[in-house]
């Protein structure tokens, strides 16, 4: 088996190894990228609806979860949206902001990729697609053996994210090399994932409502999102459900306020007195998909009256009920359709400045492979090119 010796060599040709990758090859160390995908760079192809949301404006720490909310702050700050944006500029690339702050590549997601790709040509990267790592090991470097041949280093980079979507062939690679190495890690979980429901809810409320979408407030273990729903054939999905997924586990339920706009009654109380025969799914309609208040009727969760039948009492009910509907998941959907995987390599094992780890020299994690998880928008491309650019600076 021929043996090639490098610098560096990143395991996971994705956001962040791609990053570090070009990074590491600026300063002049010889850089090899394996990765088992027959493409490289293919989470980044499916993003955003093929237009890769690639940050965001707003980017901060509180958009993150992690066991130590504190370890990304230093690689956010020193590699910031608007270094990526530069980034961008640089390669010929515009973007427009879609809503809080997100923004998607007028160019398509493929171009961001190029991008990546002509840059690591251009510091004389290689990259080695369709690779399988047979073993890692280590003596004085590392020794990679993967397909027909091995690599020796001095430093090894496990991008290889997280386990969603394993159909694209994502895995849990980074939590076995980190047991390997003795390292502590939280399970992955899936986040940014829709929720499930039990077969009866789903009969009774979520199959007839499939496709209907309303702007909402969720709040999930001290948590809240104000964004849109989208009622599915399984359960609950669209940007509020996937947010609160990541803060929520089995057997908490949901508060989600549906008349986000409405504090009180006050503006049904005036509709009544303006127009006292109009029903109550008449004016409900103002504020909520009309399939939605038909759907609560026949449950008899709403009454199908006329707004001069109910008091001032029973419309402040019915306006604090529509505000506070508790649902109880019966699970989510799972890594299949998870967007991010929460979890990953214990951050105490690494350094925030190096992301190398700290019992063992040499050795780097980036990315999504690291217990830092952003919130949907953009954050999770900023983290993988914040944690891979930093570490481009040290390998
Ligand atoms: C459908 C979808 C849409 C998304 N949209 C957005 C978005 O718009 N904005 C956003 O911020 N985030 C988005 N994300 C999340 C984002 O894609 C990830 O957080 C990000 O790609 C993580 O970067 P990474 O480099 O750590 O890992 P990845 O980009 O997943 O790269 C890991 C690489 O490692 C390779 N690999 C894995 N295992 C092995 C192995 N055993 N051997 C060799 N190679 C291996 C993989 O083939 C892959 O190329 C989306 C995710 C999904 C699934």
């Amino acid at each position: 088996m021929p043996i090639n010796h490098y610098d560096v060599c990143i395991i996971g040709a994705g956001a962040a190894g791609l990053m570090c990758a070009i990074e590491a090859a600026k300063r002049q160390r010889s850089v090899i990228v394996l990765d088992k995908a027959p493409k490289a760079g293919r989470k980044i192809l499916i993003s955003g609806g093929g237009r890769c949301n690639f940050t965001n404006l707003y980017t901060e720490p509180e958009a993150y979860l992690s066991q130590n909310q504190h370890f990304c702050k230093s690689a956010l700050a020193r590699y910031t949206q608007w270094d990526f944006m530069n980034f961008m500029e640089e390669a010929g690339l515009s973007w427009e902001e879609k809503t809080l702050g997100q923004l998607f590549c007028d160019q398509k997601s493929k171009a961001v990729v190029d991008a990546l790709l002509k840059a690591c040509e251009q510091y004389g990267v290689e990259i080695i697609l369709n690779s399988t790592i047979a073993n890692i090991s280590h003596t004085n470097q590392y020794q990679i053996k993967h397909t027909n041949s091995e690599v020796q280093v001095e430093s090894l980079v496990i991008a290889t994210g997280g386990p969603s979507i394993p159909k694209m062939g994502s895995s849990d690679f980074g939590l076995q090399i980190a047991k390997q190495f003795g390292l502590k890690n939280m399970p992955f979980r899936a986040g940014l994932v829709p929720f499930t429901f039990s077969q009866d809810e789903l009969t009774k409320l979520y199959i007839p409502l499939a496709g209907v979408a309303t702007d909402c407030v969720v709040t999930c273990n001290g948590q809240s999102f104000k964004e849109a729903l989208l009622f599915t054939h399984r359960g609950l999905s669209g940007p509020a459900m996937l947010q609160i997924s990541s803060y929520w586990k089995k057997g908490d339920g949901l508060l989600i306020d549906l008349l986000p706009e409405l504090e009180t009654a006050k503006p049904l109380l005036g509709i009544k007195e303006n127009s006292p025969a109009l029903s109550l799914k008449k004016a409900l309609q103002q504020y909520l998909p009309r399939k939605l208040i038909v759907q609560f009727i026949e449950l008899g969760y709403l009454p199908d009256l006329a707004l001069k039948s109910l008091h001032e009492k029973q419309l402040t009910r019915i306006v604090s009920q529509l505000k506070s509907w508790k649902v109880t998941p019966s699970g989510t959907e799972g890594m299949r359709t998870a967007e991010v995987a929460l979890g990953g390599v214990d951050t105490g094992e690494l350094s925030s400045k190096t992301f190398e780890t700290k019992k063992q020299e040499g050795l780097y994690f980036i990315g999504e492979t690291v217990d830092v998880t952003g919130h949907l928008g953009g954050y999770n491309f900023q983290w993988a090119w914040a944690s891979g650019w930093c570490a481009g600076q040290f390998v």
